[in-house]
């Protein structure tokens, strides 16, 4: 089982050019299973190829979570004598994940109005994981670009295209479809450090089964706000179908690569805009705040 699974991980990297000699690549290391199995097989790829690896892990501040987590990523970057750097919300965004969700729950109105049929609240409250999601994003691209790594690894595997691809198609938002693949997005620019994906192929359970059987340290552990995502309703119910019609994920991903030929031809006709700085942060944008700034703007008027 180890056997092939590597083998289908590195012809992944090689069928992307994920890894090329000499390179700087990086891996987002949150300390889960994925991140750990990601940066245990670049390790080796990178090795093979003179290329520096180094980690990135961010800690969002999520009390009883990612302190454990991020544990396990320093002991295998230890292990594998793989430099590690570490960035947090509250340094770089001015407040941990925890502050930002009472932020958002400020009133203790919300979800339970909502259940009571009574009217939502005036100020749209979004869940923890947009927030998360997005300041991520925007620590680990200017982390990578400081960095000067050429590429940055992430540990999605099959599960979290498929997952992907039916959010995308869900809330109607093709260009995040376009810009979302196993190697790079859409645009390029030297402000964007391009992102690749080597697992993702692999189903998530093989990839458990993967990090147990290698002795990675890991632990299986669900973040306290993952239940407010919409990601969890479409995990559940993409489960579901796989369970009883196996193949779905495989097939999913099958339909979203072709879907993405499409998608990347028309939005790289410009449907997109173009590529600006935000006015505040300076980080690319195609609007005039990135999001990152937009939600710490909207935080503040909910504060
Ligand atoms: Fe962040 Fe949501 Fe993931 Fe928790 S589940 S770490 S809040 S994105």
């Amino acid at each position: 089982f180890v056997f092939y699974f590597e083998k289908r991980v590195k012809r992944t990297i090689r069928e992307y050019e994920m890894v090329k000699k000499g390179e700087r690549i990086g891996v987002a290391l949150s300390g889960g299973k994925d991140s750990l199995a990601t940066l245990y097989l670049m390790n080796e790829v990178c090795k093979s190829m003179r290329a520096k690896l180094i980690a990135i892990s961010v800690d969002e501040g999520i009390a009883g979570y990612r302190g454990a987590l991020l544990k396990n990523a320093r002991a295998l970057c230890r292990k594998l004598k793989v430099k590690h750097e570490v960035f947090s919300f509250k340094k770089e965004i001015g407040k941990s994940m925890d502050e930002v969700a009472k932020i958002e729950r400020r009133g203790g109105i919300g979800r339970s109005l909502k259940l009571r049929g009574a009217e939502p609240p005036a100020v749209r409250r979004e869940a923890a994981c947009t927030y998360c999601g997005v300041f991520r994003r925007w620590i680990l691209n200017k982390a990578a670009r400081e960095l000067k790594l050429d590429k940055l690894a992430t540990g999605h595997n099959l599960d979290d295209v498929a997952q992907t691809t039916l959010m995308n198609v869900m809330r109607n938002e093709p260009f995040r479809l376009a810009r979302f693949g196993a190697s790079g997005g859409i645009i390029e620019s030297k402000e964007f450090v391009p992102r690749v994906k080597p697992l993702f192929r692999i189903p998530e359970k093989e990839v458990a089964q993967y990090a147990i059987l290698t002795g990675l340290p890991v632990k299986f552990s669900e973040c306290p706000y993952a239940s407010e995502a919409f990601r969890g309703r479409v995990r559940k119910f993409v489960n579901e179908i796989e369970e009883e019609y196996p193949g779905t994920k495989f097939k999913i991903m099958r339909s979203f690569l072709v879907l993405k030929k499409g998608l990347a031809s028309i939005y790289k006709k410009g449907e997109l805009g173009e590529l600006k700085k935000c006015e505040r942060c300076f980080e690319p944008s195609s609007a005039k705040l990135c999001k990152c700034c937009e939600l710490k703007e909207g935080m503040k008027k909910k504060n």
